[in-house]
């Protein structure tokens, strides 16, 4: 029989091997190419991560041999099908230490996760005067779902202060808690500086004046092990694609209390138990927040991206990018007119930065001409750009399969560039 099950169910255990960068890029087949005439090198990683090839063989595999809907339980590709989706939950909730798979909610992505949380704990909890705190470098989809539920339900949404290095204001953010705050949304990491905020103190002093917490993972997922339950969080967003796993699909965590209580996101099939005329019953968890088909391949090729990260040397992977940081910002600091933009003491793997006089989007060409793949503009967090004064920067996001070689080569491109543009 065993030649019939899928090969993401097979997987036998193994322990990981110590971390070895060049080994860990050969799994990933879209680093082996030349852009623009010279081998890539990828800084884009917090836009989207590349995947491991364990993980396009998954998706592969599903639509070969396993396609079908689930939940129907009708026929033998269906239980497969259901089999293997279900046990990505399982391997997501293992993956963020959640106490129950059925707390794990399949979204879109990040932002679906907190427009689904904005919409159905916003509108059912929300009275008017409620406060709603997310800090003033969150991404627009941290930012806007909140708006919106908060203008509908006579609510503000204010910004908790960071400081020019880019680190969050505690003193501030504990005086703004009052019994009015019911939210305190934070990204676990900045996208546009990298600085990671200290969610574990968020949590106890949010709590503590009786706000929940949403954790924005978008950023985080992909550096080291979140654990939610140590986190203490009430709900934790992150999407796939920024975990070596497809697009289209994420997460949403959430505190099983607070899921049961929620009304429904969306209304259709899978999310109800019976439906008439009279009146409809609702799903249980997770399902009551899953209307329609959802991704089954996405969430297969998310439980394949995660039985890679649970083979990796994780901690060495963190290591590596830790140095990767290191040398980049030694390496930046000798570039004359480049301004690091987020220089918090805890950060993640992020190079933000300026030339002075030269617009972002301008680098950003040259480097790609060089083969060299960052990211420009605002990324999505304008209220943080606009109070550092600045259009938007250019940002070099690495991850574990990034080589020395590729921050060497970033900072030749930029001496060239600075070179021609100066
Ligand atoms: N939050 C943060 C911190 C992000 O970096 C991103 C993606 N740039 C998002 C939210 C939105 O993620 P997605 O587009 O995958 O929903």
């Amino acid at each position: 029989m065993s030649e019939e099950r899928p090969v993401y169910q097979v997987r036998p255990p193994e322990q990981p091997q110590a971390f070895c960068v060049e080994r860990v890029r050969a799994d990933f087949p879209i680093l082996q190419q030349q852009v623009n005439g010279h081998p890539l090198v990828y800084l884009d990683n917090a836009a989207t991560t590349q995947k491991p090839e364990c993980v396009i063989q998954a998706l592969v595999d599903y639509y070969r041999r396993d396609n079908s809907n689930v939940h129907r339980g009708a026929h033998a590709l269906s239980d497969r099908a259901t089999a293997a989706f279900e046990e990505a939950r399982s391997k997501v909730a293992r993956l963020l230490n959640a106490e129950d798979a059925r707390q794990i909610l399949w979204t879109r992505g990040t932002t679906e996760s907190i427009n689904l949380v904005a919409a159905s704990w916003g509108r059912s909890s929300l009275q008017p005067g409620d406060r709603i705190l997310v800090s003033a470098m969150e991404h627009h989809s941290n930012i806007v779902p909140w708006q919106m539920v908060a203008a509908e339900r006579g609510a503000t949404v204010e910004p908790i202060p960071v400081d020019r290095s880019g680190t969050l204001d505690m003193t501030a953010l504990a005086a703004m808690l009052d019994g009015r705050v019911r939210m305190v949304a934070v990204g676990h990491v900045s996208n546009a500086l990298g600085s990671i905020n200290p969610v574990d103190r968020i949590v106890a002093l949010a709590h503590a004046a009786g706000a929940l917490v949403l954790v924005d993972g978008a950023q985080a997922v992909a550096h080291w092990s979140v654990d939610v339950q140590a986190l203490g969080c009430d709900f934790y967003a992150f999407s796939a694609h920024k975990l070596f796993g497809p697009t289209g699909i994420g997460v949403l965590y959430g505190r099983r209390e607070l899921l049961e209580a929620m009304p429904p996101y969306q209304g259709g099939g899978e999310m109800i138990e019976s439906v008439s005329f009279a009146g409809t019953t609702y799903n249980q968890l997770p399902y009551k927040f899953e209307a329609g088909t959802p991704d089954i391949a996405g969430a297969i090729g998310l439980g394949a991206a995660v039985d890679y990260l649970n083979r990796l040397d994780r901690a060495g992977a963190a290591r590596h990018e830790e140095a990767l940081l290191a040398r980049s910002v030694a390496l930046a600091e000798r570039v004359p007119g480049l301004e690091l933009v987020g220089t918090a003491a805890h950060k993640a793997s992020v190079l933000s930065f300026n030339l002075a006089g030269v617009h972002p989007a301008d680098l950003g060409t040259l480097l790609d001409q060089q083969g060299i793949a960052v990211r420009t503009g605002n990324h999505c967090a304008q209220p943080i750009m606009e109070q550092f004064g600045i259009p938007g920067t250019v940002r070099a996001s690495f991850s574990f399969y990034n080589t020395f070689d590729d921050v060497d080569r970033l900072f030749a491109a930029l001496e060239k560039a600075r070179q021609f543009l100066q």
